[in-house]
């Protein structure tokens, strides 16, 4: 990464139908080296050439990232797997039949095409094929390969707007495309093809029951749902703090009416003590909290609502610079499971049983 600050060009696309003119402009920059960000379906991405070793090297410098957390290999046409694999699995040609382009990530032996910089020094490869206009033409006009993370500094929540991205890496890439709100809100679910039983590494929209009906035998890595002491998570990425506010997190679980009254007596505890407290709640409870900050996430009938309003809420704590953050928590069914994995994360796995 050069010294000097860079001008991020930030530029408004229509998701759906981008500008050519952008696109080719974006995609001329990724392939002299450059970032670009760029909406995906699941959260705003950090694009860089993925062939290219130097680009990969930006990204982490950029995000501030560990460079032995690898990063995913995003395509846009079937026909850029072979390149890359250093063998195709049945499995994989299944999956993708099922759920590409979309918010899945599989990992396979990877060929000699890509760089270790961009597998964070592994012989596996993570690839996914998004579901979205413009993260798909921007691949294209990259030359088919663009390595991207979530497009937030290390550590923080990933960004679901382009305002987020702006916050976070202004000054160290080269251009945002801003094509609004995405879709899903939390990144997408990966899974690891290398093994004898394919492997869920992190939970997201593609649920263990979604990849069971196309594979049968489906798990999900054990470590995922709880505080790994000591141990060697296969996601080198689980291993760091993350999607983490500023402000302390606890999550509150029990039954809904006990939760509330618990999280409001925690509140006058914090508030006691002369911190500004935040609660993230749902439309149901919104009224029945007395904290600085209240953020609601939508019904908790519909978990598509509260992935998708997670981390812009997380953020909005650290704006208003909330202290003590109380959650309430959510089922672990379905997509669920997501929501809890990252929630769980970002409170470092503190629970409170109400
Ligand atoms: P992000 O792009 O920020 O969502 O992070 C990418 C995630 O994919 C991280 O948690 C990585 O650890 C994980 N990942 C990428 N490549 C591999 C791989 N080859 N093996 C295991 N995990 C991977
Ligand atoms: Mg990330």
């Amino acid at each position: 990464m050069e010294n000097t600050e860079l001008q991020t060009q930030l530029l408004p696309v229509d998701s759906r139908t981008p500008d050519p003119a952008i696109i080719a402009q974006a995609g001329q920059i990724l392939k002299d080296g450059g970032l670009v960000a760029f909406p995906t379906e699941t959260v705003y991405g950090l694009g860089g050439d993925a062939l290219n070793p130097d680009s990969s090297r930006k990204i982490y410098a950029a995000k501030g990232r560990p460079s032995d957390n690898p990063l995913i290999v995003h395509i846009a046409e079937m026909e850029a797997l072979k390149p890359i694999c250093a063998q195709i699995p049945e499995t994989m040609r299944r999956l993708a039949e099922a759920f590409w382009p979309g918010p899945l990530t599989m990992i396979v032996p990877k060929s000699d095409l890509v760089p270790k910089e961009t597998t964070g020094g592994l012989d596996t490869v993570a690839i996914r094929m998004p579901d979205h206009e413009t993260a798909l033409a921007l691949i294209r006009a990259a030359g088919g390969y663009i390595a991207a993370p979530s497009a937030n500094a290390s550590g923080r929540p990933s960004p679901t707007l382009a305002s987020h991205v702006m916050e976070d890496l202004q000054g160290r890439i080269e251009m945002i495309l801003d094509g609004g709100e995405v879709g899903i809100g939390v990144e997408s679910t990966i899974v690891d093809l290398t093994g004898e039983v394919p492997t869920i590494l992190r939970p997201g929209y593609v649920t263990e029951e979604m990849l069971r009906r196309v594979l049968g035998e489906v798990q999900t890595d054990p470590t995922l749902m709880q505080k790994v002491e000591g141990g060697r998570p296969k996601a080198p990425g689980m291993r760091y703090r993350h999607y983490a506010p500023k402000g302390t997190l606890s999550l509150v679980e029990g039954d809904a009416a006990v939760v509330t009254e618990r999280i409001n007596a925690l509140i006058a505890e914090a508030a006691s003590e002369g911190k500004k407290t935040g609660v993230l709640c749902t439309e149901e409870t919104l009224a029945e909290y007395h904290a600085d900050v209240v953020r609601s996430l939508g019904s908790r009938a519909d978990m598509r609502s509260i992935a998708l309003h997670l981390y812009r809420a997380l953020r909005e704590f650290d704006t208003e610079g909330v202290e003590m953050i109380y959650a309430e928590s959510f089922s672990r069914d379905g997509f669920g499971q997501a929501v809890m994995n990252r929630l769980l994360k970002a409170a470092g796995y503190t629970i409170i049983q109400a």
